[in-house]
């Protein structure tokens, strides 16, 4: 019998060399195994008569082979074979079919999917590139039978038939897949237990995982063909669930156990208030007062805050953060404001100094290319309590740090991380500030029970600027409280943004001229996604060199990118703060977090380049003042199907929201949370897109299962999903320890 956490190896007919082959695609276990589903199911219950085909469908035939041979034409060789029913007969090509010379015998039944076309020339139906599949021959059947495989043939026909896609440069075939998903199921231990509780089942109607795992490989004859291929079956949906349940319960668990920590308890007094209200240098939005009280009670709690405060590009995060930043150090703690890169460190650091350095608060900057001096000097600082405001990039925290009195750590994150970087970030956050919490601490740490001191964990409160949809957003973020702003200062013109074709450029350059001409200032971006591409940053210099001497003689042209020496940096931004500079020629380096409202042009070329997340936030670099601002997008001749649609979504909004929605679409769930890189694997069986309300019901179950036992679940099941829950944690997100 087969235990779910049965290596695969150990189903029959896979054994060690097949089992390394879909280690690969990440089965290890019969339960992986069996969570491979299909990507697409075939009628084969009642497949269609080549008479019955109607040009322009695509149908599943299942026919006999009559004739096949490899021609040659000018361009390329082309496989041809001919199944038939009867009289009737069925053409397929396969363009550059060499592989298939000896594929097929006369005789052989094989099953074809595919779209139906009228072959002109002779009038006969054809399939160009179906996909196929052998059912077998006389002689296989015998071979089948005799080796007790009787299902065998069943598996093929007569049913609705699941379509695997093939593993191991086509070894594994689906064909395969089915015959060992089949007897796997077959031996599956008979008693399964269900790891959701049977309040949970009974509420989500969900069917039994036994149930579920037949059915979704196996479909009833009766299951409605729409319904399968959307992932929409009774059996789906309890898959989808289950995934997505557990994944909640790891969240929700992990929040739960963050909040049971001992925190601090700030006070948010007259004082602090009144320290608040002297940095605004305006008034706040409704939504960042709103922001603001959700922060401030959450410090108010002696429980640790873990927020993600999430807010388009512009929308006025950074004061938000000040201000949480003022109530810890009114409370006599240290705060921590990192930042994704330089630019944006420096870029903080000089805001903070402007909003708050007239309230007398310290604030230093510690970046990994200061002097070496001048580092140690400001870690000395840190450790000894007088700084009272610390920014960095996230390398303050990767290098041991030692702060006196940590008391609240803000990571501006941007758009920059993915989940499990942010865990991992957040966990190397509190555990340096706990280390240094730990040690024996400055009079302000009034948590002393006896001899022991015990270290309050800092609050944490994340900021992002990538909109997420709210219920992805509670979900990936699941073991964060979520703050949104959803409104802009007020005074803002919306950005007026227009494609032109390079060719236009000249027009462009002239439209520029008349802006700065105006007194504004303006940002051309160039394409140079990483740093070290030499090339891409060539390109960059060039033009720069090109702007100042033929196009823009007249002005003062600067240049910011990435290898440039920090000092250097800082000057150009600085020059370009002041309005010294008119044109900035940079690359992405200025996509996050720069601010400077006089300017209201930006410049991309090779547009198309970017991803669209990507331009929006370039976009967010202008509109931030008064007066009218222009996003230019430049794109080359070649633009591909996507890079149409994203330059389409980028003129038709300045929706945030909008454009991330359309943004995950194109790119899927992975690579829009840029979880490939952070080591977070897709999921098994759920699509976050299509499967949004799903999950949130598992969100909410799974709170509910946590809230337990009470009258309708009790502490067994507690226990069990519990347990299933670490189980599968462990061996799929390896990363992430929970409990
Ligand atoms: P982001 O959310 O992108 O970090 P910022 O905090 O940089 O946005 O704010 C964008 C711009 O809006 C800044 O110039 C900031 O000074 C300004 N701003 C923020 N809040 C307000 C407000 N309530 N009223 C007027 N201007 C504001
Ligand atoms: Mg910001």
């Amino acid at each position: 019998m087969l235990e779910l956490s049965t290596p695969v190896q150990y189903v029959k007919g896979i054994g060690p060399r097949l089992a390394e082959i879909l280690s690969a695609k990440g089965i290890h276990t019969t339960n992986e195994l069996l969570q491979y589903l299909p990507f697409r199911y075939e009628d084969r219950l009642n497949p269609r008569t080549i008479a019955e085909l109607r040009p322009g469908e695509m149908a599943t035939v299942i026919a006999d082979v009559r004739t096949s041979g490899l021609f040659r034409t000018r361009r390329m060789p082309i496989f041809e074979m001919t199944a038939g029913q009867g009289r009737a007969r069925l053409r397929c090509l396969w363009f550059h079919g060499t592989y298939l010379k000896d594929k097929f015998k006369p005789g052989q039944m094989v099953a074809l999917y595919g779209k139906v076309e009228v072959d002109e020339r002779r009038g006969d139906f054809q399939i160009i590139q179906p996909q196929f599949e052998i059912l077998g021959d006389p002689s296989d059947e015998r071979a089948a039978e005799s080796a007790g495989e009787k299902f065998a043939a069943s598996l093929e026909v007569g049913r609705i038939v699941p379509i695997y896609e093939s593993a191991g440069q086509g070894r594994l075939t689906s064909r395969w897949f089915r015959r060992i998903i089949h007897t796997a199921l077959e031996n599956l231990t008979p008693d399964l237990l269900d790891p959701i509780p049977a309040a949970v089942r009974a509420r989500m109607e969900l069917i039994s995982p036994r149930e579920a795992l037949w059915k979704v490989h196996w479909p009833d004859p009766g299951e409605s063909l729409q319904d399968l291929q959307s992932s929409r079956t009774a059996a789906h949906l309890r898959l989808i669930f289950e995934e997505l349940f557990f994944i909640e319960l790891g969240l929700e668990l992990k929040r739960r156990e963050q909040k049971a920590q001992t925190g601090i308890a700030f006070r948010l007094d007259d004082r602090a208030r009144a320290a608040i209200k002297k940095i605004l240098p305006f008034h706040p939005t409704a939504a960042q007062k709103r922001v603001l009280k959700e922060i401030a009670s959450d410090m108010e709690k002696p429980s640790p805050m873990r927020r993600l405060l999430q807010g388009d590009v512009g929308s006025g995060k950074t004061i938000v953060a000040f201000e949480a930043a003022i109530i810890a150090i009114e409370n006599g703690y240290q705060v921590a404001l990192m930042a994704p890169t330089e630019i944006l460190a420096q870029q903080h650091y000089f805001s903070a100094r402007r909003i708050l350095e007239n309230a007398g608060y310290r604030i230093v900057l510690l970046t990994g290319s200061l002097e070496q001096d001048r580092k140690r000097e400001v870690r000395r600082h840190i450790a000894q309590g007088n700084a009272q405001l610390v920014i960095g990039t996230h390398a303050l925290i990767e290098e041991k740090v030692e702060f006196a009195n940590p008391g609240l750590v803000i990571v501006d994150e941007q758009h920059r991380f993915g989940v499990m970087q942010r865990l991992k970030l957040m966990k190397k956050g509190t555990e340096v500030t706990m280390s240094v919490a730990a040690r024996p601490a400055s009079k302000s740490t009034e948590t002393k029970k006896g001899d022991t001191t015990v270290a309050p964990e800092p609050d944490v409160l994340v900021m992002t600027a990538t909109p997420i949809p709210r219920t992805l957003a509670l979900t990936i973020y699941g073991d964060l409280d979520l703050s949104v702003l959803d409104e802009m200062p007020p005074g803002r013109t919306p950005i007026v943004t227009r494609r032109v074709s390079d060719e236009r450029c000249e027009e462009v350059w002239e439209f520029v001229r008349k802006q700065v001409g105006a007194g504004h200032q303006a940002y051309v971006v160039y394409p140079v996604i990483e740093e070290n591409e030499e090339n891409e940053l060539k390109a960059a210099i060039k033009m720069h060199k090109e702007m100042r001497q033929r196009i823009f003689p007249e002005l003062h042209v600067g240049l910011l990118h990435g290898r440039l020496h920090p000092d250097e940096k800082e000057h150009v931004m600085k020059e370009f703060q002041k309005g010294d500079i008119s044109v900035l020629v940079s690359t992405t380096v200025i996509e996050v977090g720069v601010d400077v409202p006089n300017a209201t042009i930006m410049v991309v070329e090779h547009a198309e380049r970017f991803g669209l997340s990507q331009l929006h936030q370039l976009r967010g670099r202008i509109g931030r003042g008064a007066a009218k601002s222009y996003c230019i997008l430049m794109t080359g001749d070649k633009v591909s199907e996507e890079g149409e649609c994203r330059l389409d979504a980028m003129v038709r909004t300045n929706d945030g929201f909008q454009i991330a929605e359309l943004d995950l679409e194109l790119r899927g769930p992975g690579e829009f949370f840029g979880t490939r890189q952070a080591g977070l694997p897709s999921f098994q069986v759920a699509n976050l897109i299509r499967d949004r309300q799903i999950l949130e019901a598992a969100k909410r179950e799974a709170a509910a299962v946590l809230d337990g036992p009470n009258g309708e679940i009790s502490q067994q099941e507690v226990n069990l999903a519990l347990r299933h829950m670490r189980t599968r944690w462990q061996h799929t997100y390896g990363l992430v320890e929970v409990g």
